[in-house]
């Protein structure tokens, strides 16, 4: 038993140590994409339930490796945090989104509203973000009121003033706030109340559910009667099914976004989204 004990050591060794040299390499190879242009901006609709119409989209990053093609954010995110590359990579994707969106202005006559994800730590990299961007979007002749950020609950957990103050600096420039995978994190729902928010996503797991589970029909339309009656509007992710896109509509959810309606979209497959929906 012994003997085996120590192979067991020895294999569990062996393949630590491989993973932490895949993780070096990886973040190595992940400091350089940026200036290789290895990474790029993919855009997914998010539609009005009750007329289908399209204003709104989430920018999601993509990291293609040379040799390991497609990384998953997943996998790339945490790590970009753990190096600090998080806030250059972040106001990389804001940038690079916002470039799209004055190019597409004929298409959507400034009506363009573009979801960018925020990790916890470009709240703490000491930097005044909503300026910097304020700055940007000016340069291109867009304005707050065509981004939202996205942040998870964590962040208004502990009601730090610093936070409060970033999210009204965001707010004062009209950008608009969402939840992110609303409804996995905490129990709390205070901070809905003690912070401007303006958009719930539903997390795609209570999506995937409402197929199978009554309960979770009746948990999710719960959310969108609280959220409706706090001033919030709900943004439904990972909308597969029409059957889930019905209900979601008779229930009242205001949008979704979700595989059934597009997936995340190259920019210039969005953009012939967009001319399509101008033409018609
Ligand atoms: P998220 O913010 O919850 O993004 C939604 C994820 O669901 C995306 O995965 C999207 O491709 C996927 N999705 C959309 N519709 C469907 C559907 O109908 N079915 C299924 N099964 N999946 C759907 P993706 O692009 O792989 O991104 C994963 C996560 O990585 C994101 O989750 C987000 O947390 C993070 N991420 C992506 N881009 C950025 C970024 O620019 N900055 C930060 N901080 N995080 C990002
Ligand atoms: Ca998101
Ligand atoms: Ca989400
Ligand atoms: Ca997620």
């Amino acid at each position: 038993a012994k003997a085996a004990g120590q192979n067991c050591y020895a294999y569990f060794t062996a393949s630590l140590q491989e993973t932490a040299q895949n993780r070096l390499q990886l973040a190595n190879a992940l400091r350089s994409a940026m200036e290789l242009e290895q990474l790029h901006v993919v855009f997914q609709p998010i539609v009005r339930l009750s007329d289908g119409h399209l204003h709104k989209a989430e920018a999601l990053l993509r990291w293609v490796h040379p040799v390991r093609g497609l990384v998953s954010p997943a996998e790339f995110i945490p790590l970009a945090e753990e190096i600090g590359l998080i806030s250059d990579m972040g106001n990389w994707v804001f940038e690079e989104a916002m470039r799209k969106v004055s190019q597409w202005m004929p298409l959507h006559h400034g009506q363009l509203q573009i979801s960018v994800n925020m990790s916890p730590l470009q709240f703490h990299s000491g930097r005044d973000t909503a300026s910097v961007w304020l700055d940007y979007l000016h340069r291109l002749d867009l304005s707050g009121s065509n981004v939202i950020i996205e942040i998870t609950e964590g962040l208004l957990l502990h009601a730090d003033p610093t936070i409060s103050i970033q999210l009204l600096g965001f707010r004062d420039m009209g950008i608009q706030v969402a939840i992110d995978d609303f409804g996995t994190g905490y129990s709390s729902l205070a901070y809905l109340q003690k912070f401007d928010i303006d958009y719930l996503k539903i997390d795609q797991a209570f999506v995937r559910a409402l197929d199978t589970d009554s309960g979770n029909q009746a948990l999710v339309e719960a959310i969108v009667v609280m959220a409706h009656k706090l001033g919030l509007k709900v943004i439904a992710e990972g909308v597969e099914t029409a059957a889930q896109r019905d209900f979601l509509r008779n229930i009242g959810c205001d949008y979704a976004q979700g595989y059934l309606f597009a997936k995340p979209l190259q920019p210039d497959d969005f953009e012939a989204m967009l001319r399509g929906k101008a033409d018609s």
